[in-house]
């Protein structure tokens, strides 16, 4: 392979990821003009991951209830994150959220609309207001839409259908990034002066699970692997309400907007069981406990016919339905057969979510590698032990732009050429091909299907020792026999090749997650342990960060940045701020505590 003569493209601030987080940080890395910007995608343009979220983006407007304010939005996130966010990326979020809503609109985005024609908001578990922007059920396609007509009316190179396989350096800092073109496997090379990582999250790693074909954890595994620091990776969200029949849709996701518009969970002794889980805000409970709730309620043997819990919004009947959840409706009525307009329907929790990975910088979402910049479902810091519905779309419109503002700022101030040693991209030619040489080799797609098994059943919504324990033994296995993953025929339009990538990098984050999970011992938000029930002080004193070193995963505790007091009687209050006092003693207590 000659390196010379290998496609070479050279730009100031590359970023990895065409989802909203990526397309929001492009158009700001542009938006000075005078800097060379590029954004790479797994998928075609307006396919990314993003596409499918369905209820809407948090944002305290305060169109439908003008109580809500950046502080709200903030207890309520930090609540639900059970206090090891990191304070000053939610403040920062919570603060400029309305403003990344607006701007969107402005940029085209055709929200649903108040009878006096603002921007609509709607409920959403955990937030003490109706408080997400929403176009329908489709909120992430219009989201998507609209950054993606933005982007490519600025000067920004896209390159579609590439998969980025390797982080480049130079010396200490950041240089670019290796892939190949899907189509035909060409390679390709990218110079940086610096890059945005915006890949998105890991949830394929599970059997049930709502992500998409590209949520396999690229992005986070390679910059482990160049040394970028990892945390609270034992964090992973099980959304209460996926499809759980038939069988081929299982997984799919149900919106948290059916409970928002009025939907009711029952168990199959028709009992309306979230009253007794939270009796405050039962249906619209922090999704950690409505998806525990849910497995309670099977576990005591009043599951639904194929293990879950019936979700019912016929009551608001058909045209409200169809109206204000359109995609649900045909959903379920195409791939379930069932008329929801007329029938309850079958849900149960769904893997969703990944509020772990790569350690970001509350303003600047700089990682510890110089020159690299994370947002968006990779990054860690916002959502702490548990995401609230909707402060994904808002996060990635909030922080996207300051990586791209970051980026720009570095790319402009940073000097002398970038030099990438042709070893790192010849070690990357020979890695990439190595499949080849085994034709026989162990198929990607088998151990992808056991690692999701392994992950399922040892690391899912519930977790002890000894399960994680086996569980990590399973894993380390699978990381053995991975290492001889083979590929059959050449390089044109070879799933199977791809895979080999996809399966390394979950195979690197599934065994960072069960360590996470073992070294938690307690209960917290998403993280749930049976032999440690309950969440305890000590261990909310601290993140877990991963790094990575040859000999091993290295995990160390980190103190959970202490807020300012400011902030700290913004949390103290028994109630989100702008709420009347309640006689609920339920209500003091907190939800989902
Ligand atoms: C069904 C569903 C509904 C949801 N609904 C909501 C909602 O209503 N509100 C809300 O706030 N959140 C919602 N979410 C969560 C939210 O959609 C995601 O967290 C968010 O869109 C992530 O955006 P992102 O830009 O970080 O990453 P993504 O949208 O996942 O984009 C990642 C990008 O990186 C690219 N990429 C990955 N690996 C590589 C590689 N190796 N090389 C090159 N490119 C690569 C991908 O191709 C893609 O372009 C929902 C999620 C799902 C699955």
């Amino acid at each position: 392979m000659n390196i010379e003569t290998m496609e070479t493209h050279s730009f100031d601030v590359l970023v990895l990821g065409s989802g909203g987080a990526g397309l929001r940080a492009a158009v700001e890395a542009a938006a000075g003009g005078g800097l060379s910007v590029a954004v790479i995608g797994k998928s075609l343009l307006g396919k990314a991951h993003t596409v499918m979220a369905e209820g809407g983006a948090a944002a305290s407007i305060g169109n439908v209830d003008s109580r809500d304010s950046w502080q709200t939005h903030f207890y309520d996130t930090m609540k639900s994150g059970h206090y090891i966010n990191n304070f000053r990326t939610v403040e920062v979020f919570a603060k400029e959220a309305p403003a990344r809503v607006l701007e969107l609109e402005q940029w085209g985005a055709v929200f649903d609309r108040t009878p006096e024609g603002l921007i609509m908001q709607r409920a959403f578990g955990g937030h003490s207001f109706r408080r997400l922007a929403h176009i329908g059920d489709r909120t992430g396609m219009e989201l998507l839409r609209t950054l993606q007509y933005k982007a490519i009316s600025m000067d920004i190179s896209i390159f579609q259908e590439v998969t980025i396989t390797r982080l480049l350096m130079d010396k200490d800092r950041i240089a670019g990034a290796f892939g190949y073109y899907r189509a035909d496997g060409h390679f390709v090379v990218f110079k940086a002066k610096a890059v945005v990582l915006a890949t998105g999250g890991w949830g394929k790693v599970y059997k049930v699970t709502s992500n998409s074909w590209e949520s396999t954890g690229d992005g986070a595994a390679m910059a482990y692997r160049i040394g970028a620091e990892l945390q609270d990776m034992e964090m992973v969200q099980f959304h209460p309400t996926g499809m759980v029949w038939p069988p081929g849709v299982a997984g799919l996701l149900v919106t948290e907007g059916v409970r928002g518009e009025g939907g009711i969970l029952y168990n199959s002794e028709k009992e309306r069981f979230m009253l007794r889980y939270d009796p405050e805000r039962q249906e619209l409970s922090t999704r950690d406990v409505v998806a525990r709730s849910i497995f309670k309620e099977v576990q005591a043997g009043r599951g639904t016919p194929h293990g879950g819990a019936w979700l019912d919004i016929s009551h608001k009947g058909a045209d409200f339905i169809k109206r204000k959840l359109p995609g649900m409706y045909e959903q379920l009525l195409t791939l379930g057969d069932v008329d929801i307009t007329k029938s309850p329907f079958e849900v149960a929790p769904t893997c969703h979510y990944t509020m772990g990975g790569v350690k970001a910088h509350a303003e600047t979402c700089a990682t510890n590698i110089p020159g690299l910049f994370a947002a968006g479902e990779v990054a860690c810091g916002l959502h702490g032990a548990n995401r609230l519905g909707g402060n994904s779309l808002a996060d990635i419109l909030v922080f996207g732009r300051r990586a791209g503002i970051a980026a720009r700022d570095f790319a402009g101030s940073r000097k002398g050429d970038v030099n990438i040693p042709e070893s790192q991209i010849e070690e990357e030619v020979t890695r990439v091909l190595e499949p080849f040489n085994r034709p026989n080799g162990e198929n990607p797609y088998t151990i992808h299907e056991e690692l999701q098994a392994v992950m399922s059943t040892h690391a899912g919504i519930v977790r002890d020792q000894q399960t994680l324990e086996e569980g990590l033994e399973k894993v380390l296995k699978l990381q053995e026999r991975a290492k001889n993953m083979g590929a059959q025929g050449g390089r044109t339009y070879n799933p199977g090749w791809h895979a080999v990538f996809d399966v390394e990098n979950m195979l690197t984050l599934s065994e960072l997650i069960i360590r996470g999970a073992l070294e938690r011992k307690e209960s917290r938000g998403a993280h749930w342990r049976t032999d440690y029930p309950d969440e305890l002080e000590e261990m909310g004193k601290w993140n877990f960060v991963h790094e990575y070193s040859p000999d091993g995963d290295r995990i160390k505790r980190v103190p959970v940045p202490t807020m300012p007091l400011a902030l700290q009687e913004i949390c103290a209050k028994p109630l989100a701020p702008g709420r009347e006092a309640s006689d609920n003693p339920n209500q003091r207590k907190g939800a989902s505590s």
